[in-house]
């Protein structure tokens, strides 16, 4: 059993990805070609935002937005403590600091009332200005946007969605990677929709913002490559990745998001009151990049994993450290009562097979070895 069968879905569009592929090749442009605009145009109307730039992954495209936001040293973004390292690595790549916040135990996303209370802590303390926030659609779930936007309007911030595990999702229908200032999301290949290599994108509405992303990613482009205006880096997607993700985007819209929705319904349908299944809000709709348990605890946690590797079934932990607890943070001060959940969340969660390829039997498989295993 694959964690998330990439083969399965290579197979069942080889025909069409290899032929997206040969055509880049037969014309060897495979920097710039006129897939990579078509491609940001139907990922724009997709989402519902003005702009879709494409760029090298989804690092980059958060880089590209605090670069063009001028976020810097001095600054504090505030970012969930339960997420991927990329979501702080950026904002200290900057030179800005980023002030962890704790998350809500059922979504695993950014709470919103600890959200307040640490900007209203920064400010309080007055050594750094409080500059945005860069919620995380963890797991494919949308963060509790309705909320997060009033404080960032109360207190006058910037939001970035770090969508890379997002895209695909909603709130009331409208779809993750539209909320806030800007979004953005990745590409990986194990993300909801991946491409075959490293690959992101910055949405947006913002006409000015779009401007500087678009400068900001060829080396700080003016009237063109050679005439350069301001600093940048260098932040492409390539041709070959933006064909491949042209078919995989007509695959995910037409029946894999569906998809690993039902797998989700026939995972709850037999985990449901033996563990912790995910909890998804009224109105929210996830793309499912991992389909999250909690156990008892984290004994019960890795004994669980273990006794599925027995029986060949992969299983991973996201995340197994808190953001605030990483080595590369720990020059920064925290007080440990803050983050009691996400402290809790990373010993007792595990993440299951999930993907839109996996079969009914298989997810009955893998539920009655953790039966056989919580009784
Ligand atoms: C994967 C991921 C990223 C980074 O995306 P890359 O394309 O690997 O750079 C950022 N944030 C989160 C939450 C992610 O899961």
């Amino acid at each position: 059993m694959q964690f998330r069968d990439l083969k399965a879905q290579y197979q069942k569009y080889k025909a069409e990805i290899d032929s997206a592929i040969q055509e880049v090749l037969l014309n060897a442009n495979f920097i710039g070609g006129k897939q990579v605009g078509e491609l940001e145009a139907l990922l724009a109307e997709y989402v519902g935002v003005k702009h879709c730039i494409s760029c090298a992954n989804g690092t980059e495209a958060m880089t590209l937005v605090a670069m063009a936001w001028g976020i810097k040293a001095g600054d504090a973004v505030f970012v969930p403590d339960f997420t991927f390292f990329s979501t702080g690595e950026i904002v200290s790549f900057e030179g800005a600091t980023p002030i962890f916040v704790d998350v809500d135990r059922d979504t695993f996303n950014l709470d919103p009332a600890k959200l307040e209370k640490a900007i209203r802590k920064t400010i309080a303390k007055g050594k750094l200005t409080p500059k945005a926030i860069i919620p995380v659609d963890l797991f494919g779930l949308p963060a509790n946007y309705p909320e997060i936007l009033k404080i960032a309007k109360k207190y006058n911030l910037l939001v970035l969605e770090d969508g890379a595990q997002g895209f695909g999702g909603n709130i009331n229908g409208q779809r993750a990677c539209s909320f806030g200032d800007a979004a953005t999301t990745s590409f990986f290949p194990a993300k909801p929709l991946g491409c075959y290599g490293d690959g992101g994108a910055v949405f947006t509405n913002d006409d000015e913002l779009a401007q500087l992303v678009k400068s900001l990613k060829v080396h700080g482009k003016g009237d063109n490559k050679y005439d350069n205006v301001r600093i940048g880096v260098n932040s492409r997607l390539d041709t070959i990745q933006a064909a491949v993700l042209k078919v995989k985007l007509k695959a995910f819209i037409n029946h894999e998001l569906e998809d690993v929705n039902r797998v989700y319904r026939h995972y709850n349908e037999r985990l449901d009151g033996v563990v912790e299944i995910p909890v998804i809000p009224d109105g929210f709709y996830s793309s499912f990049a991992q389909y999250t348990i909690k156990l008892k605890n984290k004994e019960q946690r890795d004994g669980l994993q273990a006794k599925l590797k027995e029986q060949g079934i992969p299983s991973m932990i996201y995340y197994i450290k808190p953001m605030h607890k990483q080595g590369a943070f720990a020059d920064l001060e925290f007080d440990e009562n803050d983050f009691e959940v996400t402290n809790e969340l990373c010993d007792i969660v595990l993440s299951l097979p999930m993907h839109p390829y996996i079969t009914e039997e298989d997810v009955t498989a893998v539920c009655d070895v953790i039966k056989s295993y919580i009784v």
